[in-house]
This record gives structure tokens, sequence and C-alpha cells, in this order.
């Protein structure tokens, strides 16, 4: 099911394509003309074999150039790129392009993402039966937006309820928040929450850091002031040895409720974390920690393949867009489609559970 899906994905394989592309190039100048084109290709709306006219033109879009174009007409014809094949055959990087190649797995284009939620054929979650996001971060952390636009722009989707979750004091890197923030953020939430009753609930939330050890960066003290407890690996994220052990530690955090994008991959880039996953699924299901499915779409994390090895395993979902600006809540979409390529029922997504219930389950894991 979801190996068909990837294979109709056309703008993703044009966007990894125009990415090998990238990397053989010497210049830099066009190195980041292609990657920007493939990031264009990529978050397009709609899919290039749509966009293609009767006469075999594309019309113009803007951030692609002609040899771009040339390489899209091709895949279009023929499935494969004869002017990227030529270019990896004469570019000393090929290893490196291999690499980046095999770290592409899984990973669908906005385009595909829009079909997915169009299609009626999946048993998942549609928009409708999602109530609210439960990862994004605000200008508290490394995020653009105030928590009062993150508002406006999570009720303009058609949200009753939204986690801010910006990064704790252990990850300064990404202006993790010191605890006399975190609590100084805590009450700015609670004045909003005053003004929009009734409206809009907004949740206190915070995103851990996981240690190499499994060990969070807040004591059980200092996660209390939480409503809901993100845990997430950021380093240690490119190494073969197996890290079971790490994240079945952060699950048995008696706050913790959330494991938030669990392997740590980036598309292109970064592997992410290797583990016997089934093993990390059981402990978060016995543990009653939900799995998260990180919608943004360089992370794409959990994917659908693993996420339907948790849902056999018995786990609950978070999905989440991951957003660092408002435009970015859109990213939510992503986590949608994955969870729908993976057949979860709503039911097993806390994102579609009313607002009362989600409260309850957070206290009852924070107890
Ligand atoms: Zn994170």
């Amino acid at each position: 099911m979801g190996h068909q899906a990837q294979r109709a994905d056309i703008n993703a394989v044009v966007g990894g394509l125009l990415r090998d592309l990238a990397f053989a190039q010497t210049s830099r100048q066009r190195m980041f003309g292609y990657k920007r084109a493939a990031a264009v290709v990529l978050a397009l709306d709609r899919s290039l074999a749509d966009l293609v006219r009767g006469d075999g033109t594309l019309p113009k879009i803007p951030g692609i150039g002609p040899a771009s174009t040339r390489v899209i007409l091709e895949v279009l014809d023929t499935g494969g790129s004869p002017t990227v094949d030529e270019a990896l055959r004469r570019s000393d990087k090929t290893a490196d392009i291999e690499r980046r190649r095999a770290l592409r797995g899984n990973f669908l284009s906005r385009a595909e993402v829009l079909r997915i939620l169009r299609d009626p054929a999946f048993a998942g979650p549609d928009a409708d039966d999602y109530l609210g996001d439960l990862q994004m971060h605000s200008e508290w952390s490394d995020g653009a937006a105030t928590l009062g636009e993150i508002i406006e722009a999570c009720m303009s989707r058609g949200y009753a309820y939204a986690a801010v979750t910006d990064h704790s004091h252990g990850l300064p890197i990404a202006g993790g928040m010191s605890m006399a923030r975190a609590l100084e953020q805590g009450q700015a939430i609670d004045r909003l929450n005053h003004d929009y009753r009734g409206r809009f609930r907004l949740i206190r939330g915070i995103e851990a850091n996981i240690g190499s050890d499994g060990r969070l960066d807040l004591s059980a003290e200092e996660a209390s002031h939480s409503e809901l407890v993100l845990a997430a690996p950021h380093s240690k994220l490119r190494r073969d040895d197996d890290q079971t052990e790490r994240l079945v530690t952060a699950t048995r955090h008696p706050h913790v409720h959330i494991l938030a994008h669990p392997r740590g991959r980036i598309s292109g880039t970064r592997p992410g974390i290797n583990a016997d996953w089934d093993a990390v699924f059981q402990a978060a299901a016995g543990e009653g920690v939900a799995v998260e499915i990180d919608g943004d779409p360089a992370r794409q994390d959990l994917d659908f393949a693993l996420a339907h090895r948790a849902l056999a395993a018995g786990c609950v979902f978070a999905l989440d867009s991951d957003a660092h600006t408002t435009s970015q809540l859109r990213y939510a979409d992503t986590a949608l489609a994955h969870a729908r390529l993976a057949g979860i029922p709503p039911e097993r997504i806390i994102n579609c559970w009313p607002i009362d219930r989600l409260l309850t389950w957070l206290r009852q894991r924070s107890k």
C-alpha cells in the first residue's frame, strides 16, 4: 500500500533527483539553485504530472529554471533523468550522493500528502478528526511566533486546542528556556487561556531533551510544571550502534507523554537512531507514552512503515507539525498522511480526542 503511494509520488522522485544533481555540482551557486528547485518541487501543492500541459510544457514555476525543468520533463516522460545520470557519471561525489539517496526512504512530497488526505480509500484520520497540534515552537525558544499569533493561526485551522512545546534548558542551541523562563511562559499561557475561555485551549507543553543515557534534561519536579512533556533525541543521531535502551529509558520517565521524532532522521542528510523499534514501541505502549509522527517535511518521523509497527505494538500516537512559524502549522497534514497510510484509527490518536479526554490522559500520566 505505502510503497505504491511512494512510486506514484512524482514530485518526491523529481525532488530527490534535483538534490542529487545539486550535490554533483562544483559551483556553489548552481548547487544552491538545484537545491532550491528541489525544495520548490517538494513543497508544490499539485503533482507535476497534473501541471504539465497538453503540449508537454510546464507553466512557469518560481524557483525552477530551465535546467531543472528539463529534469522534470525527462522524469514525466521516462520515469528517470538521463541528465542526472550523466551528471552523476561525471561526478567524483557519487559515493556521497548514493549515501544521501539511501536517506530518502518513505518521505512524501506535499502534493502526495494532499492527495492522500483527499483519497477516501484510507481508513485513517482525516482533517476533520484532527482537533489540535501538540508540538510547536514559539518565540520563547527557537520559533518565530508569539503565543497570541499561535492561538489565532490554530483557530483559523479549525483547532480546538494546541500545545506550545518550546525547548527546555538542556538544549541551549535551540534557545532552550531556563526553568524561570518556562514558569513565566506558563503564566502567559494561563492568561491567554483566560481570555480565550470556551473558544480555544493552549496547553502548557515543553520539549525535553533525551540524553545519550536516556535520561531527560528535566527533573520530575521540573517536568511537573508542564501539562505536556515531549521527550526527543537531538544528539547521537548519526551512529550505527543500537540505542534501544536510550529510548526505552526515556519512556520510563514518569512525566513523559510523547516520544517525539523518535528517530531524529533528516531527509537526505541524517539516518537517525538505530534501534529495535518493536522493543521501543512495546515499551511506549506498556508505559502509556504516545509515539509521535512529526510532520516536518524533512523529518516525517515516524514514517508510515514504522508507524504501522507501532500500531501493532498497541501504541497511541501524536500527530504534530513541529512548526517553528505559523505557516508551518500545515506540516500537521504530513503527519496525517502518514497516519492514513499506516491505517491508524482516530481513536488511537491523541490529537483526535476532545480536550477534556486529552487533559485527563495527560494528568493521569503525570500524577
Ligand atoms: Zn525536537
